[in-house]
């Protein structure tokens, strides 16, 4: 890559760091409370090691393989690992002990599976519930109505620690609300954090992308993940 490339991805950091500095603020938090996913995906290893270097705090990567690749290609040194894609049974094995997050736990059978692994594994899997706020059936995700059943099914997991909801909501229709699913979502995160349930801390809701993150701060997210608005384009 190039030094032109390099500065771009440093400066498109800077100013999205600026921009979720201004949207915390204008919601009574602080900067620092927001976490910044560089979603790493079609990013080689050298680009997201400038991502890195440059200060995003974590790496969101969206497929098994290609996690591992540039993983053995150190691209994520010094830097924590989220898996936010779609997750397959069979690949949870490899995730185990990677990754501090996944963020895409889309289904309770999923979530017996990251149980199990993660036992063999000796440790406690920290995990996101994914939600289908809007209903889509071209996307996976536990149904907001099957919400608080999926939950209280995973928190008896001795090997899974559930820290919050991740969404990745459709675009509001022209004659609803802008913030429409971001708030939906943010009052689920509500209620559940109202359970108090055993074995589940509410830390985290993971919303919001390049073209709508500052609006889901200001709806209450805390992690962001952000692919073009670090990278640029994607090309597919
Ligand atoms: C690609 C991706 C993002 C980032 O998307 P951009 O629109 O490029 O910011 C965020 N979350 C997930 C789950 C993704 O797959």
């Amino acid at each position: 890559m190039t030094d032109a490339e390099r500065n771009e991805i440093i400066q498109k950091i800077t100013e999205a760091r600026q921009r979720i500095a201004e949207a915390a603020i204008a919601s009574g938090r602080k900067p620092e409370d927001i976490t910044l996913v560089a979603a790493t995906k079609m990013n080689d290893a050298e680009r997201v090691r400038a991502a890195v270097e440059a200060g995003v705090d974590v790496c969101g990567e969206n497929r098994v393989q290609e996690l591992l690749e540039k993983y053995e290609q150190h691209a994520y040194d010094g830097c924590p690992l989220h898996f936010i894609g779609t997750l397959q049974s069979n690949k949870v094995k490899y995730l185990i002990g990677k990754v501090a997050l996944i963020e895409s736990v889309s289904s309770v059978k999923l979530a017996r599976v990251i149980n199990k692994e993660a036992a063999k594994a000796g440790i406690c899997q920290d995990i996101l519930l994914e939600v289908n706020i809007g209903r889509e059936e071209s996307k996976l995700g536990i149904d907001p109505d099957e919400l608080f059943s999926a939950a209280e099914e995973i928190a008896a997991m001795e090997h899974v620690h559930i820290r919050g909801l991740m969404a990745i909501p459709p675009k509001p229709q022209p004659n609803q609300e802008k913030t429409l699913y971001f708030d939906r979502m943010s009052q689920l995160f509500i209620d559940i954090s109202a359970k108090k349930y055993d074995n589940i801390t509410m830390d985290f809701l993971s919303m919001g992308m390049s073209a709508d993150y500052a609006e889901a701060i200001s709806c209450g997210a805390n992690i962001v993940r952000l692919g073009t608005a670090i990278f640029g384009a994607r090309h597919y």
